[in-house]
């Protein structure tokens, strides 16, 4: 098979399994096959970029950076939906259709979707665009972003109309939400705080591949073109799903207001078994010949309601406020319930947040409390009961000092939260730092676990992450659970860890603010922690996406006499601190100063081996051309206005073979 065929084959395997994990939730082959095939078609892609193609199923990783997004109109606008709240607003929606249309009236019943909507363009089966709603008449062109999300097909399948657009939401599933929460607080970043702000805010960052590290996904509801192959809206949803669009199958066909009813009776309770969030129904009169006699409102379809659920709430009572301390000191206050039901679940426990959460709320102990259910797992305490107020009750007064180790509490200034300063000394900061240091993403020392690390601790035979390196089989045996076996397991583990590269290292150590991110990009730049530890704010601040506020944390992190030990007795045990000698070996600065902006399509490389070799050479690359920009690396089919924009700045645009040159 020659490579184009080869390509051509992969790309079709590729989409078809994608389909079936993500749209259809029913894969046929293992994760790591898949992976092995990505990789495979990327080697090929890399080798002969003449067969690019903006929707191959490489482009699911991400990559392309939009610094703006650009406003674009709908072809048809995005209208948004009335509002009902109870069985009597149903039934006058109802008289006033009757009124406009003949004959019986069919309703397509749909939960509706939490999210971010967006509108979706496709040409002879090709995604070509994805558009935010924005204010219903024009919105952001995020299509990179939209790309990068699984469950959006890239090339559709069947009889599909050859331009037409698809009306859908981005959501974030509940279980997708709290894994990058826990992410975020590991790093010491505030959680987000529900998930449907967190998928509309994923859809305008910069960086796709950040975009494609979420797990975002998009739900359809509606087709949109001057002519479709469909009578109903029933329909429509089925010939979607055909296409290999992900369509949740609970929609139904209803012959009656009873039947609607009826659904929205069954799913209010069952919403909650859902994986994602819904806020209500969405009724719809289910004929398009119907649907055109009866129009649109200035702001809404007449042929359309959204039914809303009332936020689940429960009154209960507020025994104590308890506080928990974080790995990076971060204090967070906890409200302990009477239990009590809630959307199914029994609820002891919800967050209060921070101090001013407390306040404003004015919450107590002993207070009668009203707790909801929103996007959150952990519920939320939405309002006191203020009759229910004992007399002689007092207000809260947070803590002032640390409840695990009695250190006085910190608070910086603008910030939220409390914080415990006593880094060396606090049991919970001391744990979970080595907790975040063996995890996965970072060290990943095999055989040992969390729990493991707090015997550890609180039998005295490890203090921080540098005292793993010092432990024997004999001193880990005795502890509970331990079997001679699994204490070898364990010391395998660690010993093995002397191999992990640089970056994972550096990301490790627990710096707060030094996400994986921020970990590889300072690794890259300064390629060993002495010339870190060696480096001022100001230099720090000049590194590409290093803020003030990491800045400030690296510096204060190596300022600490015990992390300075830390460090030099990590080097003893042979850690990795600096950038290993083979990938050092590609990197010079020889770019050092100089912005690139990649367009076109190239011959020799592929456009992410160009921005690596840029970076790579001390470059910078950016997505849009600007005064900053540099250079203009210009390969076949270069954007005809990227083009005309470098030209009118006077930005030198060379070729492929020229920025070779320039490296070589
Ligand atoms: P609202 O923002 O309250 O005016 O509600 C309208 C929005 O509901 C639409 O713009 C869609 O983004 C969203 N929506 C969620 N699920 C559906 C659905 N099944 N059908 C139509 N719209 C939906
Ligand atoms: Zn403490």
């Amino acid at each position: 098979m020659n490579p184009e065929e080869q390509i051509k084959q992969l790309r079709e395997e590729l989409r078809e399994h994608n389909y079936k994990y993500y749209v259809l939730d029913e894969p046929t082959i293992s994760d790591y096959e898949f992976d092995q095939k990505l990789k495979q078609l990327q080697e090929l892609e890399a080798a002969h970029p003449q067969f690019f193609d903006p929707n191959s199923p490489t482009v699911r990783v991400g990559g392309e950076v939009t610094k703006n997004f650009n406003t674009v109109t709908h072809e048809f606008r995005m209208y948004s939906l009335d509002n009902s709240y109870s069985k009597e607003d149903l039934l006058d929606w109802e008289k006033r259709i009757q009124k406009m249309v003949d004959g019986p009236v069919q309703y397509t019943c749909e939960l509706k979707y939490d999210g971010a909507s967006m509108s979706l363009t496709y040409e002879n089966g090709m995604l070509v665009s994805a558009v935010t709603r924005g204010d219903g008449f024009q919105g952001d062109e995020v299509t990179a972003n939209v790309r990068t999300i699984k469950s959006v097909p890239l090339q559709l399948k069947g009889d599909y109309p050859e331009k037409f657009s698809i009306r859908g939401e981005i959501i974030l599933p509940f279980e997708g939400f709290e894994k990058m929460n826990l992410e975020r607080i590991d790093i010491g970043e505030e959680p987000y705080r529900n998930p449907r702000n967190t998928a509309s805010g994923s859809l305008k960052l910069q960086d796709s591949s950040e975009v494609a590290r979420r797990p975002l996904e998009c739900l359809l509801y509606s087709l949109k073109a001057n002519r479709l192959p469909i009578k109903t809206q029933f329909e429509g949803l089925q010939k979607a799903r055909e296409w290999g669009f992900k369509v949740p199958q609970v929609a139904r066909l209803c012959d009656s207001m009873d039947e609607v009813l009826e659904f929205i009776n069954y799913w209010d309770i069952h919403r909650h078994d859902m994986p994602y969030e819904t806020d209500g129904v969405v009724i719809k009169v289910n004929s398009l010949q119907q649907q055109e006699e009866l129009g649109y409102t200035a702001k809404a379809p007449r042929w359309a309601m959204a039914y809303k659920f009332k936020a689940e709430s429960a009154a209960t009572v507020l025994h104590k406020i308890t506080y928990q301390v974080g790995r990076t000191g971060a204090i967070t206050p906890v409200a302990n319930l009477e239990p009590v039901e809630l959307a199914g679940t029994i609820v002891k426990r919800a967050s209060l947040h921070n101090a001013d959460q407390i306040a404003k709320l004015d919450v107590r102990e002993g207070d009668t409390v009203f707790v909801e259910k929103g996007g959150e797992i952990i519920p939320k305490i939405t309002a006191v009961d203020l009759s229910a107020r004992d007399a002689n009750s007092e207000p809260t007064r947070y803590i002032t000092h640390c409840p695990e180790c009695d250190t006085a509490l910190e608070r910086k200034e603008g910030e939220a939260q409390h914080y415990c300063p006593n880094a060396e000394g606090c049991p919970p900061q001391i744990i979970g730092r080595i907790q975040h240091y063996i995890s996965r993403k970072a060290m990943d020392i095999e055989g040992l676990g969390g729990e493991t690390v707090a015997l550890l601790v609180n039998n005295g035979l490890i203090h921080n992450y540098a005292d793993l390196y010092e432990l024997t089989a004999e001193q880990v045996i005795p502890l509970e659970r331990m079997a001679e076996k699994s204490a070898e397991n364990l010391i395998n583990g660690i010993e093995a860890s002397r191999q992990i590269p640089f970056e994972r290292v550096l990301f490790a150590l627990g710096i707060r603010y030094v996400g994986e991110t921020v970990a590889k990009k300072l690794a890259r730049h300064f390629k060993s922690i002495d010339a870190l530890m060696a480096t001022s704010e100001e230099v720090l601040v000049g590194v590409e996406e290093i803020g003030e506020r990491i800045a400030q944390s690296v510096i204060q992190f190596f300022a600490s006499e015990e992390n300075k030990e830390t460090i030099q007795r990590l080097k003893e045990y042979g850690v990795q601190l600096e950038i290993s000698a083979d990938i050092l070996a590609n990197q010079t600065d020889k770019l050092q100063g100089n912005t690139f902006v990649v367009s076109g399509v190239f011959t020799s490389v592929s456009r992410t081996e160009l921005k690596k070799l840029i970076e790579d050479n001390g470059g910078k690359v950016s997505g849009s051309i600007s005064g900053k920009t540099s250079y203009v690396v210009a390969g076949e089919n270069m954007g005809p206005s990227k083009k005309t924009k470098a030209e009118s700045l006077g930005i030198s645009i060379i070729s492929e073979e020229e920025f070779l040159a320039m490296i070589s």
